[in-house]
């Protein structure tokens, strides 16, 4: 008698318990997007971490050590495969929506509600984060709404109007209004709208909290608008990992925070199959996810970090013919630098062979080519186990003449060997690659699912397999309200 009153004493406790306790909220959320980022491209870069220091295995990024794990499928409303625009849109607003569309429906007639918005209107603090330009797809899906991703002057105008409180990372593209309609440039509109605008690193530095909003572009930015690749990066250069450090200070309070965080040049890389520096981006996306984790052991009862990607990007596998079951990624340590500033190198030195000796005599000779790759990547260099074949030989000499005689754009088999690239360096890009034993199907985006890490609060709501318009729904579950 005695036992079984106990056991209804218990049952009643715990009742009231959960019913007091109600359902745990995540006050702080991150939401983590590597642009591109397989799981391939996730455990290359383990592997690489691993065979750098001749070690057997992977040695795990802090992504994978997420107690909760998923993945999600990524197609578009119109085609199996996406791009960043319908995949953002998916992510920040949980609707399928056609090719190129930010945060609109698929018919272009009305703007959806982002997660950032929702969290915004529950008076959470708002921070956007990218390396690439922070008119971009997905920085922009969060804050934007627009039929095409490329209205860049629009698109910042919705940036400089909206009302988050950090912005940070790349530059944004258009400045002023190319019809000329609009008098005000886009920085002087966001300053007259309450921004801080920043784009040293001194004042960077000094930036405090209470300072206001902030509009933040990397000193470093370069022609394509955004923050440099960490392979191409100074010493000290601002990392995206201290960009997430700062928006934790900036945004920190009672409200509570939502921070989106893009690793935008993961796809960049896989674009061109640049290896290397997919790997790299992929380390430096991981240092930043460990910044939240950092906050996240002093926060554990109400934060959320969420990590995943918009699709796959270069269909990067481990395992190629020419590596013959050998996968090698030590090898690749030797690259300076990304393939994309190489290849600008490449072609100023051209340029200047051109220049002083004729393009029939640089066409004609292909040493200095070699000599700058063995130089640059260590490609066929014997010593470090690159010795080209005689195969890869031609294969390299004839992307070399091509760049002479110019590509022809209407034969496929050209777009299949060197998509919209300079033929000789994506080549050596491809080359390199294959040999150390990573394979690329593709210059473009893939449809394969992608992965899903969770830690903290309602974590668990992201384990299985499910859509990625399932994502922002999931979020709203547990964002305190
Ligand atoms: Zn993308």
């Amino acid at each position: 008698m005695m036992r079984k009153w106990i056991k209804y004493v218990t049952f009643i406790i715990l009742l009231l318990m959960l019913v007091g306790c109600g359902q745990p909220e995540a006050k702080y959320i991150f939401f983590f997007i590597g642009d591109g980022m397989g799981t391939v491209q996730i455990n290359a870069a383990e592997r690489y971490l691993a065979a750098i220091e001749n070690k057997p295995g992977i040695i795990p990024l802090a992504i994978n050590l997420a107690p909760a794990t998923g993945s999600i499928t990524t197609n578009s409303k119109n085609r199996y495969i996406t791009d960043s625009g319908a995949a953002v849109t998916a992510l920040s607003t949980g609707f399928k929506t056609t090719l190129t569309t930010l945060s609109m429906d698929a018919e272009h007639r009305y703007p959806l509600k982002t997660i950032a918005e929702t969290a915004k209107e529950r008076g959470m603090k708002v921070g956007i984060i990218s390396t690439v330009d922070i008119d971009h797809a997905t920085p922009a899906g969060f804050y934007a709404h627009q039929p095409k991703r490329s209205s860049y002057y629009e698109i910042a105008k919705q940036l400089a109007n909206s009302n988050f409180d950090f912005f940070g990372g790349g530059d944004i593209r258009q400045n002023t209004d190319p019809k000329g309609i609009d008098k005000e440039n886009i920085i002087d509109l966001a300053k007259r709208n309450g921004f801080i605008y920043i784009n040293n690193a001194t004042a960077f530095n000094y930036l405090q909290p209470g300072a206001g909003r902030v509009f933040f572009v990397h000193p470093d930015v370069n022609l394509d608008y955004a923050m440099p690749y960490s392979i191409d990066m100074d010493k000290n250069a601002i990392t995206l990992s201290q960009i997430v450090d700062k928006a934790i200070k900036m945004l920190d309070g009672p409200d509570g925070f939502f921070i989106m965080v893009e690793g935008g040049k993961i796809d960049w890389a896989c674009h061109i199959n640049d290896a290397a520096t997919s790997i790299r981006e992929t380390l430096a996306f991981d240092d930043a996810v460990k910044v939240a984790l950092e906050f996240y052991s002093k926060h554990e009862k109400n934060t959320l970090i969420l990590i995943t990607a918009d699709h796959e990007t270069g269909g990067m596998s481990m395992g190629t013919t020419h590596g013959d079951n050998n996968v090698d990624l030590s090898k690749l340590q030797w690259q300076t630098g990304s393939f994309s500033e190489l290849t600008r190198e490449y072609r100023d030195i051209c340029d200047v062979l051109i220049e002083e000796y004729g393009v029939d005599s640089v066409k004609n000779s292909v040493q200095w080519a070699f000599d700058f790759v063995r130089e640059q990547t260590g490609l066929g260099d014997e010593n470090k186990g690159l010795d080209l074949n005689e195969y890869e030989m031609n294969d390299l000499i004839s992307a070399y003449e091509k760049t002479f005689i110019g590509k022809d754009r209407e034969n496929p088999l050209e777009y299949i060997l060197y998509g919209s690239y300079d033929p000789f360096m994506i080549s050596v890009s491809r080359t390199l690659s294959r040999k150390v034993g990573i394979g690329w199907t593709t210059f473009s985006h893939t449809g394969v699912p992608v992965p899903v890490r969770a830690f903290g609060v309602g974590a668990e709501q992201f384990n299985g397999y499910y859509d990625n318009t399932e994502i922002p729904k999931r979020i709203q579950n547990v964002m305190a309200k």
